[in-house]
């Protein structure tokens, strides 16, 4: 008999199994479990960050993640590694990686779920949901053959539409919406963006910077050039809340009051190209791409108190207007999801359809590139566990 059903064995999914009481089945239609866990962080699964706070996650209800991120913390989760004894270290900004590989949170998670005796049941699918007075009729399809289960409570926990390659489908979208749930529009986030063909020359400089949108805080981190546009840490943090035609920013010198720094090089050489000032700061190849762009010519010492403020701020705040994102093919996660407006925040269930439960990225919460996302799915995914258990 299996009283719960959690359909997608991801991070959300095994964490919800490892709670959620007896007579609980994981299904997945992958061949194997935690494959986003397994190529996360590099494969060493950036598994959590120290600084989680409500306030690293994208949502129409910013206060939705609040009450599961409070009762499951990135130290509860912290806790668990340490009993598995897997090690593990800070890398930078309280992101957390295993030292090892992904692959041991994958291991703890599979031994968590089996000391509860919760089942896996791989390259399975559910091919339709039905309600009933008690609870749901669910047909599930293994390898061409069907079954019919009648579980008590259903958990989509089939997370978003990021990497279609893995397997990444919109199921968790479609059975809200079958069952009266809104969703909100989703988009790839924490993802690289076009630039028209300008920056080719550019590919594989990097450089750290502050970027920005219209709707964000800065984020301090490294910018990339690509072949393609702009990709690396600060421009897939500000890609979650960049908008198709809006512009972001980007401080180039984040760290340098460069107006301060030309002049005292206009005074002590300035017959200095202008060039090679600025390249004592950024990468020859940025240098030349500015100096195009900017049309930057002659030496230091050529140019009036207030043209080298002028460019200090130019460099402080520029601005480029992409194209598009990578799409979902690349992206590591979506925004947006089943709308948190139907949820109970504390356990995750369906305030319309009782026993219906969705975790994990198929919610409209999206966290902040650092472990922040697994932090949701292990917080949601606990949440609605316990909250099955005591039913
Ligand atoms: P998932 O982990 O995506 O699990 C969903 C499961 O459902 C999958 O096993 C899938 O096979 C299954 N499924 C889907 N559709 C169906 C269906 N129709 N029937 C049956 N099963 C189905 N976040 C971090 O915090 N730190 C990181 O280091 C990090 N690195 C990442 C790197 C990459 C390349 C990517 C793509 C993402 C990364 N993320 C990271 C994001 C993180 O992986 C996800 O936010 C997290 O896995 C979401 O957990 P989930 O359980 O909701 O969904």
């Amino acid at each position: 008999m299996t009283r719960t059903l959690i359909i997608g064995a991801g991070a959300a999914g095994l964490m919800c199994a490892a709670h959620a009481g007896p007579d609980t089945l994981v299904i997945d239609h992958a061949k194997a479990a935690g494959e986003k866990i397994r190529i996360s962080g590099g494969g060493r699964c950036n598994f959590t960050n120290m600084h989680t706070a409500p306030d690293n996650f994208l949502s129409q209800n910013p206060h939705f993640a609040k009450s599961a991120l409070s009762r499951y913390t990135q130290w509860d989760f912290l806790d668990l590694v340490q009993a598995h004894q897997i090690a593990w270290h800070e890398k930078t900004l309280g992101q957390l990686f295993c030292d090892r590989s992904a692959r041991d949170i994958i291991a703890m998670l599979l031994a968590e779920m089996e000391k509860a005796d919760a089942t896996l049941q791989l390259q399975t699918s559910a091919l339709d949901i039905a309600k009933t007075e008690t609870g749901f009729r669910v047909t599930l399809e293994t390898h061409g053959k069907r079954r019919t289960i009648t579980p008590q409570h259903i958990v989509l926990a089939t997370g978003g539409k990021s990497i279609p390659k893995m397997g990444a489908t919109d199921f968790a979208y479609r059975i809200a919406r079958q069952f009266g749930h809104a969703v909100t529009q989703t988009r790839p986030a924490l993802v690289p963006l076009t630039v028209e063909d300008r920056f080719k020359p550019l590919a594989g400089t990097a450089a750290p910077a502050r970027v920005w949108t219209e709707t964000c805080a800065p984020f301090e981190e490294a910018v990339l050039f690509t072949h393609r546009g702009l990709s690396g840490p600060a421009i897939l943090q500000a890609s979650s809340y960049w908008t198709d035609g809006a512009p972001l920013w980007i401080d180039l010198l984040p760290d340098t009051d460069l107006a301060v720094d030309l002049k005292a090089q206009k005074k002590s050489y300035g017959r200095k190209a202008l060039t090679t000032a600025l390249a004592r700061h950024l990468p020859q190849r940025l240098v030349d791409h500015l100096a195009s762009e900017l049309a930057l010519t002659g030496n230091v010492a050529d140019q009036p108190d207030a043209g080298l403020d002028d460019l200090a701020a130019a460099l402080a705040a520029w601005k480029v207007t992409p194209t598009a994102t990578e799409g979902y093919r690349t992206a590591e996660v979506t925004l947006g999801g089943i709308n948190t407006d139907g949820i109970s925040s504390k356990t995750l269930q369906s305030k319309t359809v009782p026993g219906l439960y969705m975790i994990g990225e198929a919610v409209d919460v999206t966290g902040w590139l650092g472990g922040y996302n697994f932090q949701w799915a292990w917080s949601s995914g606990w949440a609605a566990g316990q909250a099955i258990a005591q039913t």
